[in-house]
Order: structure tokens, then sequence, then C-alpha cells
């Protein structure tokens, strides 16, 4: 097994032209964040300077960045640098909920938090969403769902809420839904892995106690990186020293990003602030997007019109296409592929998502037009 590794020294990527996964298309370096990446790629090279809090590095600006920067960018008080979305949504679970409290969470959320419940021991109550063809999450869901998980006994310690949700875009009335949470005393976790670093989110002005990001999802940063940020009244808790290390942070087991994933996420950051200031453009092309999409015969799901580059379609007439075409069901990915785009998982036909994000009109033109080719190549004669 140990002989032989040659084939791990030279890995090439291989993508092509235009990507259109949701996943991928916020992740995107910016040339800074891309030669930060070369300078920082060594293991631990942001600590040269560090006396022992990450978050407090003067040289590169890391002091400056978490806490003057990113506190007035998600609009909250305090914010640390995290591994990830999912991270940041573990740390706050297991800080601010006791095992076997409650969760309730929308309908629509990530498995990650889902799985940051199962780990911090937490029940979880859903908001089911209105299901098809628009799965909206409202504030009266969130309201009966803390009914029923206090009618089940124990205390519900948190809510979360999924802004948007990685499925649909849907971006729900977060404002309400705190609102509703407060009723009870529940604080809310607002998850935005798609928006913060894409739209402008402000923790404050939504009501949000606690929010999560995503830096290689929506903020142009490699990864793993994340920002975690909370009201001072609730971090406090999450963000606690530990009794015994000096100055480390328990939930963050002390440092979190040693190293070049947090240079990208520093070095597109002025990028970043630029593209949330253009959002209405985003907003604007993933609506003229849809329509095209629709005039082809596929149905856009969740939220019309839409507020967000992540959209999910249906297609039956692809579908019907797989029934007959060579490869079947995997036609769809070839026939893109071919065309110079990827970003649609191989298989899937009769539904599916992608992203217009940071996209321009004549890339878009490009994968409506492989569409509107692949449909007419597979028409019956
Ligand atoms: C991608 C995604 C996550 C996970 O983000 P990580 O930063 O990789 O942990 C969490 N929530 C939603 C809604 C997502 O789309």
């Amino acid at each position: 097994m140990l002989d032989n590794l040659e084939k791990f020294c030279n890995l090439l990527r291989e993508a092509a032209e235009i990507n259109i996964d949701p996943l991928q298309r916020g992740g995107i370096l910016t040339p800074e964040a891309r030669a930060a990446l070369q300078e920082w790629g060594d293991g631990y090279s942001v600590c040269d300077f560090c006396a022992g809090r990450l978050d407090r590095i003067k040289t590169p600006p890391v002091e400056e960045f978490v806490h003057e920067v990113l506190p007035e960018f998600l609009g909250t008080d305090e914010v640390r640098v995290t591994h990830g979305a999912r991270e940041g949504k573990f740390a706050a679970m297991h800080a601010l909920c006791e095992k076997g409290d409650w969760v309730v969470m929308d309908g629509n959320a990530h498995y990650t938090t889902v799985l940051a419940a199962e780990r911090a021991g937490l029940r979880i109550e859903y908001v089911p969403s209105s299901k098809e063809p628009d799965y909206a999450i409202s504030a009266e869901g969130f309201t009966e769902a803390i009914e029923r998980a206090y009618e089940q006994k124990g205390n519900v310690s948190l809510a979360v809420l999924t802004y948007p949700d990685g499925n649909y875009g849907n971006l729900p009335d977060a404002r309400a839904i705190a609102d509703a949470c407060h009723d009870y005393n529940v604080p809310l976790l607002l998850n935005g892995a798609y928006s913060i670093g894409r739209m402008p989110v402000n923790g404050r002005e939504l009501g949000a106690d606690i929010i999560v990001g995503s830096g290689h999802k929506s903020m142009a940063a490699s990864g793993p990186v994340g920002v975690l940020g909370a009201s001072e009244e609730y971090a406090k808790p999450i963000f606690r020293i530990s009794s015994t290390k000096k100055n480390k942070e328990v939930e963050l087991l002390g440092c979190t990003v040693r190293g070049a994933p947090l240079l990208t996420l520093m070095a597109s950051f002025p990028a970043v602030v630029e593209r949330v200031r253009r959002w209405q453009e985003e907003v604007d092309k993933a609506r003229w997007f849809s329509a095209e999409m629709e005039k082809l015969g596929m149905i856009q799901q969740g939220e019309r019109p839409h507020n967000h580059d992540l959209m999910f379609f249906l297609a039956e007439n692809l579908y019907e296409i797989s029934q007959r075409a060579k490869k079947g069901r995997y036609f769809l990915y070839r026939d893109l592929k071919e065309r110079g785009i990827c970003g649609i998982k191989p298989g899937l036909t009769r539904q599916f998502k992608l992203s217009t994000f940071g996209l321009g009109r004549v890339e878009l033109e490009k994968v409506l037009q492989a569409f509107a080719e692949i449909i007419e190549s597979y028409r019956p004669t």
C-alpha cells in the first residue's frame, strides 16, 4: 500500500467551463484569496505572532477582522471564526442547551443542523413547510412547534431558522420568526450558510440572537471556514473561557482555523462586501433565468418571484427523455458536460437545483441554450 504513491502527487482538477452547482458558486476564490492560499498554505502559518488567542493575532490583522469588521458586517456583538456553519451550530447548541432539551427547527433545515442537534443530545421538533410548490416556513409554524415541544415536557432552549434553505432557496420572514421565538424566550439561531457573503444579512435587524455563516459556501474562501456571531447575552456562554487553560475558549477547542482558510476569507472579504451591495442584480438575474427555464418547460419550485440565486426545478420533460435516451438518466449530465456545463448531479433529471450566482448573462445564455438544444435534440421525429 505504501509504495506506488505517485498518483497522489499531481492531482489535477477537471472542471467544466461553467459550474452551476449551488454549493460551489459562492466559494470561488478572488485572485487575492488565491494568492493568500499560496502565501499562507503551510500548516499553522497564521501562528507566527500569536500570543495564545487566534482571534487576537495582530499580524496578519485577524483581531481587527474578527472583533471589528465581522461584527459590523453581521450585525452582531461578538464573532469568532469557525471551521464552517455546522461547527458554529454545534458550538451554540452545545453551549446553550442541556442534553434532552428541545431544539425547534424549520422542516427545510440542512442535515448538519440535525446532526449538530444529535451530537449535542437534543430532541428535535420540526416546523413543517407548506409543501409543494412553495415549501414555505411561517412564524405561526414556529409558535406551534414550540407549543408542541413544551407539551411533550422538557425545555425548549433553541430555535434554528435556515435562511435560506439549501433546497429551494426560500427566505422566510426571519424577523417575524424571531419575534415568535422571543415570545417564549427561545433564542433564534439564524443559519446563513447560503446568505452571509452573498446578500445583506444583519443579525440585529432580523432579531437573530446567534448567526452562522459558511466561508467556503458563500464568502469566497477556500475553507473549511465559517463565522459564528452572537449577541452579548449568548456570546458569554458560547465563548466562555476554560477554567484551567488560560484564555482558551472551550467551545472552539482553543483555536479554530489556523492558517490558509482564514487568510483566504480575509483576502476576499473586500470583494465580498462589494458583491453583497450588488445583491439585487443577482436576484434580478435569477428571476430572469427562472422565467427562461420555464419557457423551456421546467417549473421552478419555492418562492415566486424568487429572492435568491439557488433555485429548484421540476423537469418532467427531461425525465421523459431519460426514459428513452441512451445512458438513461445520465443523459442530462453527459449532454450538459459536452456543452461545457457542470454542477447538476449525475443521474438527476426530474428535479434538480442550480445557482446563477456570479455568472454573467452571456454564461447564463449559454446554459439556457444548452437546455434548449438538449430538449430539441430528443424531440421525437
Ligand atoms: C452548506 C450548508 C451548510 C453546511 O455548511 P458548512 O460550512 O459546510 O458546515 C449548512 N446549512 C446550510 C443551509 C447549507 O446550505
